[in-house]
């Protein structure tokens, strides 16, 4: 993977999940790399899992002016940021009729306007330098309804029309947007579910994961290291694709 040797990829929400994981292997593939994360206190993990050149900066997505200081920074510390990996988010459920306003706020200031912040941060420097890769960490649910999550479902839905649509503004810059599409990944965000799962209806573990991934079409939890082989591909093709929404199920061999 030397086509990833010197360049600087910068992962948002790599604290721990798939965020870690992704920052783990842009590391062992010889990127240096920034971790992006809300409590650095948290992150001492995910930094001792990376090998080569790295950076820790904090703030939450949702504060564009952290975002826009903490992207400045990871540059001065390690140079133009070449790939960001909008990944940061979480998940609420909850039946339509009880999301109130604040949940579907609080789902699009993170999911869709976090990654417009990072987005915009970074993405003029790509555009000068004419290379640059964004990947945005969606879900399944970026591409198709599921029950009980309308505001999640919402927020990834606009994550992915906010992929389709600039990924055609800025390809004549050479610059690449494309998003990843994970089902129920096995991560602390999952277990979370399952437990309110069980909570809520009195199910055992093994029967509420069942029931997650049976709503899913999901027959196991994909691994964090699928997802992290797709960003990965995503950023370093022979010919890079652009506009993609490609879905990791966990499906296969
Ligand atoms: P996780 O809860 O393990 O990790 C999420 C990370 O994002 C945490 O480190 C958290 O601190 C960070 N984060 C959340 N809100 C933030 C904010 N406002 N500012 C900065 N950081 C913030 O979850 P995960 O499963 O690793 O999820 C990572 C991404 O993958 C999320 O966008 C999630 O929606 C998506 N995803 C997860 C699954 C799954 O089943 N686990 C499936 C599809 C998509």
């Amino acid at each position: 993977m030397s086509h990833l040797a010197g360049r600087h990829a910068l992962v948002t929400g790599a604290g721990r999940g798939i965020g870690a994981e992704i920052a783990r292997a842009f590391s062992a593939g010889g990127a240096k790399v920034t971790l992006l994360v809300r409590d650095a206190d948290r992150a001492t993990d995910a930094a001792d899992a990376l090998s080569g050149p790295n950076a820790i900066v904090v703030a939450d997505v949702t504060d564009r002016a952290a975002v826009f200081s903490a992207c400045t920074r990871a540059a001065d510390q390690l140079g133009p940021v070449d790939i960001l990996v909008n990944n940061a988010g979480f998940a609420e459920s909850a039946p339509f009729l009880r999301s109130p306003p604040e949940l579907f706020q609080h789902m699009f200031d993170v999911h869709l306007l976090g990654a417009v912040h990072a987005t915009q941060a970074v993405l003029p420097s790509m555009i000068e330098r004419r290379r640059g890769h964004i990947v945005n960490v969606a879900s399944t649910a970026g591409l198709e309804g599921q029950a009980y999550v309308t505001a999640y479902v919402a927020a990834k839905h606009a994550l992915v029309g906010l992929t389709r649509a600039l990924a055609l503004e800025v390809r004549k810059h050479g610059v690449s947007v494309n998003a990843v599409c994970p089902g129920y990944a096995d991560t602390q965000l999952v277990h979370d579910a399952v437990a309110n799962i069980t909570t809520k209806t009195g199910m055992n573990e093994i029967e509420a994961l069942r029931s997650l991934l049976a709503s899913g079409r999901q027959e196991r939890l994909v691994m964090p290291e699928q997802v992290s082989s797709a960003v990965i591909a995503l950023c370093t093709a022979e010919d890079v694709p652009t506009g993609q929404a490609v879905v990791i199920d966990g499906s296969g061999p």
